[in-house]
């Protein structure tokens, strides 16, 4: 009989939710192909509905709502992740965040390969045509 498993607080899942999302903002290409683009908007819309804390997907479906995510180039992407981030911030009475700072602050996964290639760059749309 194991002891019983550590339950996760909702901010601890708020956390590593935001690590995911902008590390997958910042990873999204500049270029982005037209499947990469509806996988950033179904990956955002599956949250308004199965986010494991109800209230709060509740919640960023209005946020989604009233903002859709703008998936048209990383850079876009990167700056509606900042901005749906302040929307939930400003609701909780948090401090809204300085979206010029948000590359300082997220960057794209550190895996370069031994042979310094990385392996975890996304095809570029560009190359994929
Ligand atoms: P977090 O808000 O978790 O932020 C983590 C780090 O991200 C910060 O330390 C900062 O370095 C950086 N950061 C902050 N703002 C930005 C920004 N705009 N852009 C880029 N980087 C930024 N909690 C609730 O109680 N009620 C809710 O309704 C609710 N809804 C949520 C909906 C979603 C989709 C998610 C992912 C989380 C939600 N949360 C909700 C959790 C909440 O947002 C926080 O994650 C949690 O309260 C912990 O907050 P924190 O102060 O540690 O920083």
């Amino acid at each position: 009989a194991g002891a019983a498993p550590k339950p996760v607080t909702r901010e601890e899942l708020g956390r590593a939710t935001w690590v995911f999302l902008h590390t997958l903002a910042a990873q999204f290409p500049e270029r982005p192909t037209r499947q990469q683009q509806r996988d950033a908007r179904a990956v955002v819309d599956a949250l308004t509905r199965i986010y494991p804390c109800a209230d709060c997907a509740r919640h960023f479906n209005d946020i989604v709502r009233a903002d859709p995510p703008t998936v048209a180039t990383g850079r876009e992407f990167q700056a509606w992740m900042c901005r749906a981030h302040n929307a939930v911030n400003r609701s909780l009475g948090k401090p809204v965040f300085n979206c010029e700072l948000a590359a300082a602050r997220w960057a794209p996964l550190d895996c370069a390969d031994d042979d310094g290639r990385s392996g975890c760059d996304l095809a570029v749309g560009a190359e994929v045509a």
